[in-house]
């Protein structure tokens, strides 16, 4: 009894912090709470809570904490039944981690929790580290004097991005702020400028410089225009034409990335650019790894709860074909104006990933046999015979792609449609008043 007491103030406790350091993400407080509700009307809290473990005198298996990704091979078999939602205190961990499912594995649970158990000590030192990491890569000097004319373009969850101008040369950059000391897994910070660094491609948001302020690191990128993917399909209904015409930008971005073997883990709309030349580029590298040839596959769980590819979910070793996955889902999006599953919490969404075959689709009748194919080929449960970046660029879908100088136009009508949707609430929130 008292043990499920203190799960469920756990849960409420993870929600209060999620719903402060993260309003802008709403939906990790509603999981916490979620899971407080499903919990209690199941009738208590299962006995391995993840906050039960770690109270528990013994972890059952050691593994540190080094910043680097788990090399254990995870083969537990997956069966939903076999999962819990586990954020209590693995959010406040990994909080960009969004949610996680993990499976209810004893040994699982007391490496998760036993890293936090040796966080304190480990934390500094590794803080330290990754500064003089850090310190080697970036610019020296403060961008704040080197740019000028800033202003706030976007605000995500590792960082505030700004416009602004090099006097220098006159052009256009986008800065991205992040605070060191928000982010919880640090070395992704590393990676996401080593990798942009090093990979350059007209279909990618390109690197131009990095500094560290105090305590904030600053990624100054090529500014993008056009506003997010996200923010045209919300939108405008996109026709076929214009979505293989996207699509085909993003596996051009996608096979390069992957020619170099970086998985990109976070390929969604909103991490998908336009600019007003009908150009169309991939960004946020803040959850991508590099794959070797000694690690040819990885298994740590990440990336966004609706675009997750099934096998991350059933925690097998996965590989760059989690971004092709993601990539079916992002045309689904374009479609229907959101991912599938959307109207579900991410917990039942992962479920639902998880367990079913193929993602269930708003109107199949209306869609050509070319883009049913597409689909099918992105979205294939099995990462084997989902087809690659490279194979996808040669799809008879993509043959039907109009040309992208229609892209502006897109943009432009979604603009105009935000703008007298943001003018019909103001109106409505005065007459209120
Ligand atoms: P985070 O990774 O912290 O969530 P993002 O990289 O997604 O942050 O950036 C947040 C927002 O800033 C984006 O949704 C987009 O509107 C804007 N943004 C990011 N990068 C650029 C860029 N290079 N050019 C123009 N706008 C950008």
């Amino acid at each position: 009894m008292i043990r499920q007491i203190r799960d469920a103030a756990c849960d409420l406790l993870s929600a209060t912090y999620a719903m402060y350091f993260y309003p802008d993400k709403p939906w990790l407080a509603t999981a916490h709470l979620e899971n407080l509700v499903t919990q209690l009307s199941r009738g208590g809290y299962r006995e391995s809570h993840p906050l039960a473990t770690a109270l528990s005198p013994e972890p059952q298996l050691a593994l540190s904490f080094s910043g680097e990704e788990d090399s254990d091979k995870e083969s537990a078999a997956f069966s939903s039944e076999e999962f819990i939602y586990t954020s209590s205190l693995l959010g406040a961990e990994c909080s960009e981690e969004y949610s996680f499912l993990l499976p209810l594995d004893f040994s699982r649970s007391a490496s998760v929790l036993d890293r936090l158990r040796v966080r304190p000590q480990q934390k500094s030192q590794l803080t330290d580290e990754l500064l003089e990491r850090l310190r080697g890569i970036v610019n020296k000097g403060d961008p704040m004097t080197r740019y000028t004319k800033f202003v706030q373009v976007g605000q995500g969850g590792f960082g505030t991005v700004y416009k602004a101008m090099d006097p220098a040369s006159g052009d256009v950059v986008a800065l991205k702020k992040m605070p060191l000391r928000k982010r919880c897994r640090k070395e992704l910070l590393v990676n996401e400028i080593q990798i942009m660094k090093e990979n350059r491609h007209p279909n990618i948001v390109n690197y131009i410089d990095s500094y560290l302020v105090d305590e904030d690191l600053w990624l100054v990128m090529e500014y993008v225009d056009g506003g997010t993917l996200t923010s045209v399909l919300v939108q405008v209904l996109m026709e076929e034409t214009m979505i293989a015409a996207i699509s085909r930008e993003c596996l051009k971005a996608l096979d390069f990335l992957h020619s170099k073997k970086v998985i990109h883990r976070d390929v969604k709309s909103d991490n998908i650019l336009l600019g007003m030349d009908g150009s169309v580029k991939l960004t946020d590298f803040g959850l991508c790894a590099q794959l070797t040839s000694e690690r040819r596959t990885r298994c740590t769980v990440l990336g966004s709860p609706y675009w997750v590819a099934p096998e991350i979910l059933k925690r097998k070793e996965y590989d760059t074909q989690v971004d092709i996955w993601a990539l079916g889902i992002v045309a689904i999006e374009m479609l229907e104006g959101e991912p599938p599953y959307f109207k579900e919490s991410p917990v039942q969404a992962q479920r639902l990933i998880a367990r079913n075959k193929y993602p269930p689709l708003r109107m199949p009748s209306k869609m050509s046999f070319l883009f049913h194919a597409f689909l099918h080929s992105c979205l294939d449960t099995n990462p084997r015979v989902r087809w690659t970046a490279r194979e996808l660029l040669e799809h008879p879908f993509l043959q039907t792609a109009v040309s992208l100088s229609a892209l502006p136009e897109a943009i432009r009508i979604a603009r105009k449609i935000c703008k007298g949707m943001e003018a019909i609430h103001a109106s409505s929130e005065k007459s209120y008043k």
